[in-house]
């Protein structure tokens, strides 16, 4: 989940390339980071454990370098210490790594005798294994070759020899790589931003290809063959990914919703149901639908199986993708299977992928960065349009995916025939107003954060909800817990009497989600029954569902919709007070402790 950067040239100082890119790269992880680069012709490590800025404080911008690679790190393999910390260098060679060495104890063990191992880490092992065929081909060509013979698992790498310093090497499998192109000078980036104030031409690298990188030519190899490859531009601004005033990356993102779900829907409904007939796949085939992902992507998926199962009549299961890589499969050609990821590098949702391609199923692929792996190798792609998230907690990314799961829901349903043309009519024009709902609730912070002065001491806060309003409540549990550090658990509400009710104690907070009508009365039971248990509810229901009454303590009353797009509006209140919480509690929102982006790890 690390991410790297490398430059090659004349026309930038490395070390401010290397520093900008880790800065952009540090959502990916921030337990260390560290840069080599080549000063007078001799290679230089600085590393620091912590975020970039430690390591920044380091450095001396006077010095003017021409080659340079530079990591920041999510440790896997080994704690978050300055030796465990990349680069690492063993002989020759000096490597940044992202990704995991399956077998990297095997390849200690038969090097052990030759090499002092200085980390614990995976990486170390690599490098050491590259200095070895090195020191026997005396050629860097074969040597990748031979490495990637010798190594399982994922791995980008940005690689300098001391032999050469007018040349970088850069070797992917599975863990994403780019290489930026410019006149006379070239770099490699875990992602594109990172490197998007210098330029924004790329060539992605493919598994099992590598690339000799000099500051006027790059020439990518796979095995011995050259390969030709196709040079991309990058659409975004280096301003998409600025704060533009926010405090918070979190909160800038949250704020672009109405704008997210504007391109979102646009892109399918541009000309009413025609144009969504036109650009969806046809799902008629199928008969069942599995989606898999992880994270805030399976909520979102939770929240797509509801909608589709209750509108288009087909049987979806969710599952985890972690889960349904080892497990016993019963899909076949008649299963549609649909992974999710932002990234679309998710290691998880992307080996689910392959499997779900061995057994013959078609795959349909949600995800926000283009070109990534996800969308390469998926049947069909339908991009999320939520343009960068940075923050490592999604709000925007997750948002877009439920928006294209309920356009999903609504082609099916109208091609089963399941949606009467004045529904239709209704559904369409809810989705021209939703921007402005969704803004008149991004205009409310003020009163999320009245609440989230209430209970943000509570260590313990409960969500409950019923179907859809359960999927909105994992996933309000898991922002709340992932940036503010409370203990939070989502419930069934059904499900809390059988067992976990005995967790309610005196103004214990359960966040209570009741936006769908027709089991709104239930939930409202189980709602009763934690208050005379003396919780303190936080109710958020809909403007129709809405009732004076003492069941509940603060109340979040959002707009009503069509309750096909019911829950994205449902879902702002409780990004927002997750954010206030962890606000309030002074945690780090855009980088919370041990997490990381883009999963690219197992
Ligand atoms: N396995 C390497 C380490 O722990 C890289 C980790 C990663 O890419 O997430 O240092």
């Amino acid at each position: 989940m690390c991410g790297i950067v490398g430059y090659i040239g004349k026309k930038y100082n490395a070390l401010n390339v290397l520093i900008e890119g880790l800065e952009r790269l540090e959502y990916r992880g921030y337990d260390s980071a560290g840069i080599a680069y080549i000063d007078n012709n001799k290679l230089n490590i600085i590393k620091e454990k912590g975020k970039i800025k430690n390591l920044k404080s380091k450095i001396n911008f006077d010095i003017k370098s021409n080659l340079g690679i530079g990591h920041t790190r999510w440790a896997t393999h080994g704690i978050a210490n300055k030796e465990n910390s990349h680069p690492h260098k063993v002989g020759k060679i000096t490597i940044v790594h992202n990704g995991i060495i399956e077998n990297y104890e095997q390849l200690k063990e038969n090097l052990k005798n030759s090499v002092n191992f200085k980390s614990e880490t995976d990486t170390e092992v690599a490098c050491a294994l590259l200095n070895k065929l090195y020191e026997e081909t005396n050629n860097m060509n074969e040597t990748l070759i031979m490495f990637q013979k010798q190594v399982k698992g994922a791995y980008a790498m940005g690689i300098i020899c001391d032999d050469d310093y007018n040349t970088m090497y850069a070797i992917k499998n599975k863990s994403p790589l780019i290489i930026g192109t410019g006149k006379d000078e070239n770099y490699i980036a875990s992602d594109v931003p990172a490197i998007l104030k210098f330029t924004n031409k790329y060539i992605i690298l493919d598994d099992g290809e590598f690339a000799k990188i000099n500051s006027d030519e790059i020439t990518c190899y796979k095995g011995n063959n050259i390969i030709k490859k196709e040079e991309k531009i990058f659409e975004g601004t280096a301003e998409d990914i600025e704060k533009n005033g926010y405090e918070h990356f979190m909160l800038k993102e949250i704020n672009e919703q109405p704008e997210v779900f504007k391109k979102t829907v646009s892109e399918y409904i541009s000309n009413g149901i025609d144009s969504l007939i036109e650009k969806m796949p046809d799902f008629s085939k199928y008969k069942n639908i599995k989606i898999v992902a992880c994270g805030s992507a399976m909520h979102a998926g939770c929240i797509g199986k509801n909608l589709i199962e209750e509108f288009a009549n087909i049987p979806v299961d969710v599952e985890i993708a972690s889960e349904f890589r080892y497990k016993k499969l019963f899909i076949d050609k008649e299963t549609l299977v649909i992974l999710i990821s932002q990234s679309g590098e998710t290691a998880d949702t992307l080996a689910a992928l392959e499997i779900a391609k061995e057994k013959g199923c078609d795959t349909l692929g949600i995800i926000n960065v283009y070109g990534s792996s996800i969308a390469r190798n998926s049947d069909v792609v339908l991009y999320t349009k939520a343009g960068s998230e940075i923050a490592v907690a999604t709000t925007k990314a997750y948002f877009a995916q439920v928006a294209l799961l309920s356009l999903i829901a609504l082609k099916i349903a109208n091609s089963n025939n399941l949606v009467k043309s004045d529904e239709l009519k209704e559904i369409l024009s809810e989705m021209r107003n939703l921007p402005i709902k969704i803004q008149n609730l991004l205009d409310r912070k003020n009163e999320f954060k009245n609440i989230a002065e209430k209970i943000y001491k509570n260590n313990d806060i409960f969500f409950i909800g019923r179907d859809v309003d359960y999927s909105l409540s994992m996933e309000g549990s898991l922002k709340l817990k992932e940036i503010s550090y409370i203990n939070s658990q989502a419930y069934a509400a059904g499900e809390l009497k059988h067992g976990t009710i005995s967790l309610i104690e005196d103004g214990t907070p359960v966040i209570s989600i009741v936006t769908k009508e027709s089991i709104a009365e239930k939930t409202i039971s189980n709602i009763k029954e934690v208050k005379s248990r003396g919780a303190n509810v936080i109710l958020v229901t809909t403007e129709k569902l809405d009732k004076q009454s003492d069941f509940y303590d603060y109340k979040i009353v959002v707009p009503n919709t069509h309750k096909l797009l019911q829950p994205l509006l449902a879902i702002v209140p409780l990004q927002l007070l997750s954010y206030e919480i962890a606000k309030l509690r002074d945690c780090n929102i855009d980088k919370p402790k041990n997490l990381a982006k883009s999963v690219t790890v197992e």
